[in-house]
Formats: C-alpha cells, structure tokens, sequence
C-alpha cells in the first residue's frame, strides 16, 4: 500500500464534437499525468461503452445514440505499456431520467464536458495483465 498526496488539481472542458475518451488520453499523455482521479459531468449526442464479461474475459460493446447527460464520469490514470492509461466509467442518462453505463470506450461523442483531474505524487501504479480476471489489473497497491 502506498500513500499519496494531490500534486496538480486540473478543472476544464473538452471540446463539443470531440471523442471523450480519445481527447481524455491526449489531455493526459500532453500534461505528463502519470497518475490521477478523473471527475466529470455533461452530456454526449452519442455513446460506446462497454460491459465486460466475466465468464468470457471479454468486452462486449454496446452503442447508442441521441442525445444523453453525463450524470457521472469517473476514472483513474495509471501507466500501461510505459504511458498514461485513462480508465473510465460513465453513467449516462436519457430524456426520461433513465440511466444506464458501462466501462468508457473511443466512440463517445461529446455535446459538453466539465471535468476536473487531479494529479497525484507517489508510486506509480503499473497495469499488467491479469491471467485470472483477463484484464490488465495495478501490478501492485494491494491494501491488505
Ligand atoms: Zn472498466
């Protein structure tokens, strides 16, 4: 277990017409963000998301389009393959107030996004490939 302490706090907003996930991965390979919480809300005219499989190890995409809030944009930056890796979870919801979200793909569009990202200082957090569960899991930060 390691401790860590906010270096940089970042609040912003991406571009309308962008993708969220791809403009997301920009943002933090540019600002050299090594390891970090990702916070945002706003809205998408289209999304891609994806629910993992447990039984299979493997992602399974879902799309939908039209307009939708961003009622919740939630992630983490760590390295994977030597670069800042964003992993994001967005719960989304629709004009009746119905909500649904999954793991955070390219293929999101956004209408608008505030976000705010904070950077921290300490360890860095190593995504390797995990034989069990198939996805690639913090090589360490085990809190037991
Ligand atoms: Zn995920």
């Amino acid at each position: 277990m390691s401790t860590y302490k906010t270096n940089r706090t970042i609040i912003g907003q991406l571009p309308s017409g962008s993708d969220l996930y791809e403009e997301l991965s920009k943002f933090v390979v540019r600002e050299d963000i090594l390891l970090g919480r990702i916070q945002g809300i706003g809205a998408v005219t289209q999304a891609k998301i994806a629910y993992y499989d447990q039984g299979k190890n493997e992602y399974i995409a879902l799309e939908f389009s039209g307009g939708m809030e961003i009622l919740s944009l939630t992630g983490n930056i760590s390295m994977r393959e030597g670069k800042p890796f964003v992993h994001a979870h967005i719960i989304l919801g629709d004009r009746e107030g119905k909500t649904f979200g999954g793991h955070l793909l390219a293929g999101t569009k956004i209408f608008a996004c505030e976000l705010s990202i904070e950077e921290f200082d300490g360890e860095q957090l190593i995504r390797t490939k995990d034989e069990k569960t198939g996805l690639f899991l913090w090589n360490s930060g085990q809190l037991q």
